[in-house]
């Protein structure tokens, strides 16, 4: 069967297993296994520690240094709300258009990689192949670090190069910024509202915190940690919700607001959280003369996702513009998995089939033409490693 026909049935077999980030992902790990012992390929399973979910590896051809690692995650964004004009989780071809779930985000992907078990198995490759597949990526790239951090435990030899198929048009991107989701909670004393004075309204204290990580914003805006590969060029900080009091004529004695800050590469986002931290108990202190109990309390609501920032002259730069045949260099805005395998010291890039724009929505589709333009670079890809 033709490479392009083996690559859209594969596609529709992970379409049709709807598996949302945060579910388990056992079944399609079982498809994608079948089709690897189909060919003879030996992997290994990275599990949760509730054996629920599961990241695959594995390794095609010698066990030698220099290899490089294909990786995608194997689950979706849910489809509740959205209105589409097809089944989403049955892969639907109109014209050169497939829709379905994941098509795009990123089942096309993996696809591409499973079409070409066969090319790569066969091609006598003088450096490996590896394919690293995660799952909950969609809810906060929550398996990307141990997964990449066990190909080094699970085979003696290292890969040096790392795509991350996310749908980038088949253009290679250089860079990421890193996101931390936080949650902050303000404990005051309730109270009548004449009485504000006497009492500490969590509200008040939250307006002043959020004001306080605005100014932190204008200040790296100024500051000397500047990427011009972004837009914005600098960290962000963002507050998206905020709940808090019962009434306009109650004092709050409880607040708590969500934020996010999204760093450049080379900024620390743990030195950001840090400088909040510290204005939390300056805060804390001043009011605490007041009313003893008061207390300041921010966590992360999820694992911060590392920034991704590719250096000019990575080895991975000329690979990837021979083999994609597209030269220029692109940044992205969404997080991705792509720095936490750059952070096990992978030279790393994003490229994949597919355009971000219509991934998360309804009518998610890829087109033939890009699956296409992907098994070439995998073929490409060979060329080289042979
Ligand atoms: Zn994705």
């Amino acid at each position: 069967m033709k490479k392009i026909k083996t690559c859209i049935k594969i596609l529709k077999d992970l379409v049709s297993f709807n598996v949302l980030g945060g579910q388990s992902n056992l079944e399609i790990i079982d498809y994608i296994v079948e089709i690897l012992m189909a060919h003879g390929i030996e992997y290994h399973l990275v599990p949760n520690t509730d054996m629920t979910k599961t990241s695959l590896l594995c390794r095609i051809g010698p066990a030698v240094d220099g290899g490089i690692i294909l990786s995608g995650h194997t689950d979706v964004v849910p489809v509740s709300g959205q209105e589409w004009n097809t089944k989403p989780f049955k892969l639907t071809k109109i014209d050169d258009y497939l829709y379905g779930r994941g098509s795009c985000d990123m089942k096309g992907f993996l696809a591409c990689c499973l079409a070409s078990v066969e090319l790569f198995k066969t091609a006598n490759l003088k450096k490996p192949v590896y394919f690293a597949f995660s799952y909950d990526e969609e809810i906060g790239c929550l398996a990307g670090t141990e997964l990449a951090a066990s190909i080094g435990k699970k085979y003696k030899e290292k890969p040096i190069f790392a795509i991350i198929g996310e749908p980038s048009m088949m253009n290679p991107v250089v860079g990421q910024k890193g996101i931390c989701v936080l949650k902050t909670t303000v404990n005051g004393s309730a109270g009548h509202s004449s009485m504000i004075r006497s009492e500490v309204s969590a509200v008040h204290v939250s307006a002043k915190l959020i004001s306080w990580l605005e100014k932190r914003m204008d200040n790296y805006a100024q500051g000397n940690i500047l990427d011009i590969r972004f837009d914005p060029p600098y960290s962000s900080v963002h507050v998206g919700m905020i709940h808090g009091g019962i009434a306009p004529n109650v004092i709050a004695d409880n607040c708590s607001f969500f934020w996010d800050v999204r760093v450049i590469p080379g900024h620390d986002v743990n030195s950001v959280i840090m400088e909040f931290d510290e204005y939390c108990r300056i805060v804390e202190q001043e009011i605490r003369t007041k009313f003893p109990g008061f207390c300041i309390i921010t966590i992360e609501d999820h694992p911060p996702v590392p920034p991704l920032g590719t250096k000019d002259n990575s080895p991975v730069i000329p690979l990837i513009r021979k083999i994609s045949g597209n030269y220029n260099l692109h940044t992205v805005a969404y997080a991705a998995e792509a720095g936490q395998f750059s952070n096990e010291g992978f030279e790393t890039i994003i490229c994949g089939p597919g355009d971000i724009a219509q991934a998360h929505r309804a009518n998610e589709f890829i087109t033939i033409d890009q699956l296409e333009k992907c098994l070439q670079m995998f073929e490409k890809l060979t060329e080289e490693f042979v």
